[in-house]
């Protein structure tokens, strides 16, 4: 039998998407192989069961042939006991006041005296003995038989039976082995889908990175533009000192917004803790700022709002 080597899938749940779609296309194709596998085995274990089969009935004809000599011609004996009683029986009921209704039971009867009379014969011939003996040399002769047959064939009947049983393991084990494996083909769906999450958000964290790593150069240059002992923040509009200042995207980094001088200002610390995430026109109606004012003030620093 062609060994196989076992199919890897491997820690499939960390995989990337990429190699999730390529192991998809692997799995489908996997499982076809041992299909196909398996309907050879199926094939290969017919052919062996036919040979057996085959067998049985060459070897039984073959056999009853050789020993044509034992076997008893036309049993006299059994037709008489079989025949006697049931003439006697059909011969009763054309007797005048027999019916059946009063004499059904001789139905039961008749076989009776059949086995009866069957018995007798038995014993005083050698029918018994002689049936015994023929089926003795029946089976003896089938056996030969049976051995040249498979020496034809350079086999034996067990090593067929051994074939016939390791197909059968293969068999199992193969069918094990697919459902091993389109269980996992059914899990890819949803693992391609997390993949593709995962992978979307490791993106998005990488370009916050660097967008934060942007903005820090990007105040810096905001501080050289300040006046320091004249600043207000922009948002509330409090006179604050412009080295606690901090840069703010106006238009928020997680909706998109980037590091450039138009997008960031200086803010004071209190103005950035509340709005955090927050868009600058939400941010102004919980704070109760006039969003007009700030914008104003905004665009006189040269901000794009
Ligand atoms: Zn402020």
């Amino acid at each position: 039998m062609a060994k196989r080597s076992r199919f890897n899938v491997g820690k499939y749940g960390a995989f990337p998407y990429g190699k999730l779609k390529i192991l998809e296309k692997e799995l489908d194709k996997e499982i076809d192989n041992i299909i196909d596998l398996k309907e050879n085995l199926e094939k290969k274990k017919e052919d062996l069961e036919l040979i057996i089969a085959q067998e049985i009935n060459y070897c039984r004809e073959e056999a009853k042939n050789n020993v044509k000599h034992l076997e008893r011609g036309f049993d006299f004996l059994l037709i008489v006991s079989l025949v006697l009683p049931n003439a006697a029986l059909i011969y009763f009921w054309t007797l005048p006041n027999v019916s059946f209704a009063n004499s059904w039971f001789l139905i039961i009867f008749s076989p009776m005296v059949s086995g009866f009379i069957d018995n007798i014969f038995s014993f005083l011939t050698t029918r018994d003995q002689d049936n015994e003996k023929y089926q003795k040399a029946l089976r003896r002769a089938q056996n030969k038989i049976a051995i040249n047959y498979y020496k034809k064939k350079r086999t034996s009947k067990k090593s067929i039976e051994k074939k016939i049983n390791n197909i059968f393991k293969e068999i199992i084990e193969l069918d094990k082995e697919e459902e091993f494996l389109s269980s996992v083909s059914q899990k890819l769906p949803d693992l391609q889908e997390r993949a593709k999450q995962r992978e979307r958000v490791a993106k998005i964290e990488a370009y916050e990175g660097r967008i934060r790593d942007g903005s820090k150069i990007v105040r810096k240059r905001l501080l050289k533009s300040v006046e320091y002992n004249n600043w207000n923040c922009p948002y509330c509009n409090r006179k604050k000192t412009p080295t606690k200042a901090v840069a703010d995207h106006i238009y928020p980094v997680s909706k998109g917004g980037l590091s450039t001088l138009q997008n960031m200002v200086l803010i004071c610390n209190n103005c950035n803790e509340k709005k955090s995430d927050l868009t600058l026109r939400i941010f102004c109606k919980q704070q109760n700022y006039n969003y007009n004012k700030v914008i104003d003030r905004l665009e006189e620093l040269g901000k794009d709002v």
